[in-house]
């Protein structure tokens, strides 16, 4: 809710105009006719927006703990022009894509499976992350709503939870409708770790497969066999165990030197596997090269180290107080070190069960002492000081060939702040193949054209790094198996590989 201050034109006798200020009215965002919405138990929660695999895990996942949850189709080009028809000017494209993807799927329950639009309205809930902030994420509810009414679709009701909050959720209005509940929360944060965990995977092992769509069957193996464990309350630790048999029967070839692109960016658009970004990371692989993707964890963990880092500030501050100890700060302390050891635990163990064996979990201490110098960390709108690190981690560490940072149009933390920064890092590490590229729904094949052109140089650089090695004569069979990944300082994974034996 927000007041609203009507400004009222008057002219006096003299015909001249003057303006004067309405008293302050609360403004509220509420149906025109009073609607009858359906209770709890009928109602359908429609989520979206991870990964594919991440939206299906959570859909799932949501299920076995009793709660009817429904995962949106990938948005893709008809989504967005649906954005932009029902949505307001001058949004960013994440908006575009994901408002217009939720117009459509009602759309398509209204004129396809001839559900009415009463029903829609009175029986669905749209549920998703909200929060405050310096970017237009703040106002994606709002956006919401407006198209929504638009589209005929007057009343349909959205509900948040706050994203950097957690299990920490303030109560509100919407809490007898989504049950905010921690075993809500860890579930959630189980599907999109194991998520991750097995999106990383695939994304190391498509570019070799010997056969051509094996390792997209092979997840959805693994997919289903987790899902299982889910719904059947199993444990999920021994069910990734299980799909270690069904990867390893896998062929790979893994010694072509490929070139290894770190893509990252705007949260959304570096992270969404559809027109979002014009099927990046597939067109990046049909292009002979190896992604290295952005997990959602990152997020978890940058939402994380933000708190601690405002917890910190706070608790520096001289304040005159009687009070010795300051137990909402103690409490808050305890909350947030569980957190990060719960992701990180969880994190590890799945991985290990799996056979992700060298992924590291991002340092955030580390990214930010990187990024200091060059962003202010107390911004913290979109990735806040995160794209800059990762480039500067990229060329330190010889993480990858390319980094391409993914930034939707008219995003103002990644756009307009980043890629000013991002031209004097490159300065400073003039090593750096750094690719920033936007993303505005139309213009593919301009997007593609600044991809390839810096993937030419990428995979320039692979096949340097790896003719500079010796192959052996004989090659151990590990080599080909996935579960076989020595970590050192090359950055392909051929070379890697030669490099290890
Ligand atoms: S970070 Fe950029 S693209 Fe993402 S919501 Fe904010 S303004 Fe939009």
């Amino acid at each position: 809710m927000s007041v609203a201050c009507s400004t009222v034109k008057m002219t006096d006798k003299n015909g001249d105009l003057s303006f004067i200020n309405q008293e302050s009215t609360q403004w509220r965002d509420v149906p025109k006719e009073t609607i009858t919405y359906a209770p709890k138990k009928e109602t359908i929660m429609l989520v979206g927006g991870l990964t594919i695999l991440q939206d299906k895990l959570i859909e799932t996942a949501l299920h076995s703990i009793g709660e009817n949850f429904v995962a949106l189709p990938n948005p893709d080009f008809e989504s967005f022009q649906k954005g932009k028809a029902f949505g307001n000017r001058g949004q960013c494209n994440p908006t575009y894509f994901t408002v217009g993807n939720l117009v459509k799927y009602l759309q398509n329950l209204r004129d396809e499976k001839g559900i009415s639009t009463e029903e829609i309205v009175q029986k669905y809930v749209f549920v998703t992350a909200g929060g405050c902030g310096p970017c237009r994420f703040g106002m994606y509810i709002t956006e919401y709503k407006k198209a929504l009414r638009d589209a005929g679709f007057d009343g349909f009701r959205i509900t948040s939870f706050e994203h950097n909050k957690g299990i920490f959720q303030s109560e509100d209005e919407d809490e007898s409708l989504l049950n905010l509940s921690p075993k809500f929360f860890i579930t959630l944060v189980k599907a999109i770790l194991i998520g991750d965990i097995m999106n990383l995977l695939g994304y190391k092992m498509r570019p070799y497969e010997v056969e051509v769509g094996s390792v997209d069957k092979a997840m959805e193996e693994c997919r289903e066999i987790v899902s299982l464990a889910f719904e059947e309350k199993k444990n999920l630790t021994k069910a990734l165990w299980s799909c270690r048999s069904i990867l390893e029967k896998v062929a790979l070839n893994r010694l072509q030197p490929k070139a290894k692109v770190m893509v990252m960016g705007e949260f959304w658009a570096a992270m969404t596997e559809g027109d979002g970004n014009y099927n990046l990371h597939r067109f990046l692989e049909a292009e002979g090269a190896e992604c290295i993707p952005q997990p959602i964890m990152n997020r978890l963990m940058l939402s994380i180290w933000e708190a601690e880092r405002k917890l910190y500030k706070k608790e520096s501050l001289v304040v005159e107080t009687d009070k010795k100890v300051d137990f909402s700060s103690v409490k808050s302390r305890i909350m947030i070190k569980l957190a990060k050891t719960a992701v990180k635990t969880h994190f590890s163990l799945y991985a290990k069960a799996i056979g992700l064996h060298d992924y590291e979990i991002p340092d955030m201490d580390k990214l930010a002492a990187l990024s200091e110098e060059y962003y202010t960390l107390d911004c913290e709108g979109g990735e806040g000081h995160l794209e800059v690190a990762h480039l500067i981690e990229s060329v330190k560490d010889n993480l990858s060939h390319l980094t391409i940072s993914v930034k939707p149009f008219g995003c103002m933390p990644s756009s307009a702040v980043s890629d000013g920064v991002q031209s004097l890092v490159t300065n400073r590490f003039p090593s750096a193949n750094f690719l920033a590229i936007e993303t505005s729904g139309e213009g593919a094949a301009n997007f593609y054209s600044r991809v390839q052109m810096a993937l030419f140089k990428a995979k320039q650089s692979a096949k340097e790094e790896f003719d500079e090695l010796t192959v052996p004569e004989s090659v151990p069979e590990k080599v080909h198996n996935y579960l076989y990944q020595p970590h050192n300082a090359k950055a392909g994974t051929a070379s890697q590989l030669v490099h290890s034996l």
